[in-house]
């Protein structure tokens, strides 16, 4: 790790100040500013300073990009090179960004202020597995040969879509990109990636790194700059085969339109949550449990899409579980400055995002939730946007603060009297990532599974997987799965030919 170590703030803090940063466009291999000449504040959320002006790209950047794009797939510079010399690209690329993995988690911290020692520890060696997976399944994708009439020979071959259009969001910046970059670009697709203009700049370091690891320029380029413009651009561009989403619901909707607006693109789409966490009164272990709850919702200060923001907790463990619940949050959660290896919860991701968080608090409490424990911003960093780890109680399942994805670190809880309650209520919502169960009767277990509406259901765990894992939602959670390969033939297309034998 170049010299820095895990628990060394003082070195980080002199690393921040020296890294190299990578602000402009990446088209065909170059580093662009906009053709606009527009840029975009990149502000450090721990403490309001500017880090750098990244380049605000818009419609004619997304157009730069798409034809770039387009010609590297019509010449088949990326599809027709073998198998093998396209996993030696991915197989080096994944070693870069673990050459830089310092670096890129830098600037996951300074752009969204998640602690450094979860970049490092989560982040980064996630994202060099999301390559290395998806690099390694290159040669083992194939078609069939069908049992066909004996005058037919009748094959499916998987094939790649052309240019796909990836659009990230800001939670986890690398990672979230990569899940779609690495299977778009394995599958033999070429790509234009439009990170989200809250925290860009690791996402441009990475196609940086595709070209130095020999991936041929054009293949994967990265336009910066706003949703609504260059996102928008993309979604509705007629070259564009497909769109592939993380963020929002309300966006992952527009999204849909504008392919119905264009050239009926495939949309896949990883949308919000807002995810249950039931502990029932058999559970093996309350003090495991509640440490995982704690962590299940505010790891990442909350922003997480599967964050398990409702627990849904049996009356008969209530008391038991809010006190634990109550003397641990702020032992395992103390906010500090991201750059500090010891700092386990930053700042969320700008100001707008802490007025909002707070404004949500304020709502659950004037609908009458008791506030256990945090509910506002940290007085002692005035200039973060901060808000402390927070727990409301006295919740029921009409309030706002158990409905709407907040998307930060707010936990609403909501008592329960059984099995069913806890079923219905947890299924009670137009979301459906994620879930936990939290019980030793393994019946009881299955049952619960099977009932819940949720792409990923964890049972005595939460947040637990590897990249086998289909990672998506039910209902409004979104329409596809990342991870695994599953995901991986959402970025080809099958093509039958039946050859006549007569
Ligand atoms: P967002 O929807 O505001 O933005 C996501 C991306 O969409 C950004 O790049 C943004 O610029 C772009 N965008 C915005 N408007 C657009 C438009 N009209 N056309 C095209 N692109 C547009 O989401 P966010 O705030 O960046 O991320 C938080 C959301 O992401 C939460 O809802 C969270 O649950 C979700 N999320 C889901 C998953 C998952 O796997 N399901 C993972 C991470 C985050």
């Amino acid at each position: 790790m170049n010299n820095v170590t895990l628990s060394d703030h003082a070195g980080w803090v002199a690393r921040a100040n020296a890294v190299t940063i990578n602000a402009g466009l990446f088209i065909d291999g170059m580093s662009s500013p906009a053709a606009s000449g527009e840029t975009i504040d990149a502000i450090n959320p721990a403490t309001g300073a500017l880090l750098t002006k990244m380049a605000c790209g818009d419609a004619q950047d997304i157009d730069r990009a798409v034809a770039s794009s387009k010609a590297a797939w019509d010449d088949g510079r990326w599809r027709h090179m073998t198998p093998r010399a396209r996993m030696d690209i991915f197989r080096r690329w994944a070693d870069l960004v673990e050459r830089d993995a310092a670096d890129l988690a830098l600037m996951e911290t300074l752009s969204m202020g998640k602690p450094i020692t979860d970049a490092l520890t989560i982040d980064l060696p996630e994202t060099v597995v999301t390559i290395r997976y998806f690099g390694e399944a290159i040669d083992k994708v194939s078609g069939i040969v069908t049992n066909s009439p004996h005058n037919a020979v009748h094959m499916v071959a998987r094939e790649p879509l052309g240019v796909v259009g990836a659009i990230s969001p800001w939670n986890y910046p690398l990672l979230m990109a990569a899940w779609k970059v690495a299977p778009a670009l394995a599958a033999g697709n070429c790509l234009v990636l439009k990170p989200s203009e809250k925290a860009a700049l690791s996402c441009i370091r990475l196609a940086h790194l595709f070209v130095e690891a020999g991936g041929p320029p054009g293949v994967f380029n990265v336009v910066t700059g706003y949703g609504q413009d260059a996102g928008k651009r993309l979604a509705l561009h007629p070259d564009v085969a497909k769109i592939s989403f993380t963020g929002s619901t309300a966006v992952g909707k527009q999204l849909m339109i504008y392919a119905g607006q264009s050239n009926l693109k495939r949309v896949s789409l990883e949308t919000g949550g807002k995810s249950p966490q039931i502990f029932m009164p058999d559970l093996a272990d309350m003090d495991a449990a509640v440490d995982r709850a704690i962590m299940g919702i505010f790891d990442n200060a909350g922003q997480v899409c599967n964050a398990g923001s409702r627990l849904l907790v049996h009356a008969d463990i209530h008391d038991a579980f809010v006190s634990r619940f109550t003397q641990r949050a702020g032992e395992l959660y103390v906010s500090g400055d991201p750059l500090d290896p010891a700092t386990s919860l930053g700042p969320v991701v700008s100001h707008a995002h802490q007025s909002s968080v707070l404004s949500c608090i304020d709502q659950g409490v004037q609908q009458g939730a008791h506030i256990a424990v945090g509910g506002g911003s940290d007085a002692a960093r005035p200039d973060g946007a901060y808000v402390t780890p927070t727990l409301a109680t006295q919740v029921t399942p009409d309030m706002a603060i158990a409905r709407d994805e907040i998307f930060g670190p707010v936990a609403a809880l909501i008592k329960v009297h059984s099995e069913d309650e806890a079923i219905r209520v947890a299924n009670d919502s137009i979301y459906g990532l994620a879930a936990s169960v939290w019980t030793s009767d393994v019946k009881r277990a299955h049952r619960m599974v099977k009932a819940l509406e949720a792409g990923v259901v964890w049972v005595n765990c939460f947040g637990d997987g590897d990249m086998t894992q289909p990672f998506g939602g039910y209902k409004q959670s979104g329409n596809t799965r990342d991870k695994s390969l599953e995901c991986l033939s959402g970025y080809m297309q099958s093509k039958s030919a039946w050859f006549s034998l007569d």
